[in-house]
């Protein structure tokens, strides 16, 4: 755990934090979770960095996907999930493909967004998908521009999925609800979000 330095100023607290990594940090349970929810060992990382070579997202900016790997096996769950850049992974597979260790790091990834969701960290436009998929059956529902070219092109205004036959959204509500997904993505929203 950091050590407090007791400036008695926020703004000094930040800039002068403790950035040592203590025993006390690591939360093996974290490690564990990963694992079991993303199916791969991440513990059998050593770090030799293909995956983050292979990443497009990390030329554009700082995300790094062997420190999340690192993180994983070290459990420094609170470092992980509270990083905005654990949003920036593409889940293009790349690292996956070229790992040596056989791992895979997307999984990893999605595994700590969904212990980030847990605790409510998550950005609204998965959120307002959320919403989408529920009303509609589709994360990227048709409108009225797309349904004029597809009249067109010779195709039915709707394509034959949720849009054409209704009725089978209520199947798709309910395992949403099952899962809680709508109430706790209309509850964030309503606090603000992220
Ligand atoms: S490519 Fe595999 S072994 Fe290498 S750093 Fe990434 S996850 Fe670890
Ligand atoms: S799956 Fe994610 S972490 Fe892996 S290379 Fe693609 S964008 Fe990067």
């Amino acid at each position: 755990m950091a050590v407090e330095k007791n400036y008695g100023n926020p703004d000094l607290e930040k800039r002068l934090a403790d950035r040592n990594y203590y025993t006390s940090d690591s939360h093996k349970d974290f490690s564990k979770r990963v694992e079991k929810i993303s199916g791969t060992m991440s513990h059998m990382c050593y770090q030799c960095g293909t995956c983050t070579g292979s990443c497009p997202s990390a030329p554009r900016s700082s995300y790094r996907i062997r420190l999340f790997m690192r993180r994983a096996v070290l459990g420094l769950e609170d470092e992980a999930l509270t990083d905005p850049d654990l949003w920036l992974c593409t889940t293009c597979y790349s690292c996956s493909d070229r790992c040596p260790r056989d791992l895979f790091p997307t999984d990893v990834i999605m595994a700590m967004r969904n212990l980030a969701f847990e605790i409510d960290i998550v950005p609204r436009n998965f959120l307002q998908t959320v919403n989408l998929i529920y009303t509609t059956g589709h994360g990227v529902p048709n409108n009225d521009v797309n349904r004029a070219a597809r009249e067109k092109l010779g195709l039915p205004r709707d394509p034959p999925t949720t849009h054409s036959y209704p009725e089978y959204i209520e199947g798709i509500q309910k395992i949403i609800d099952h899962y809680k997904l709508k109430e706790n993505a209309d509850r964030i929203l309503s606090e603000g979000g992220n």
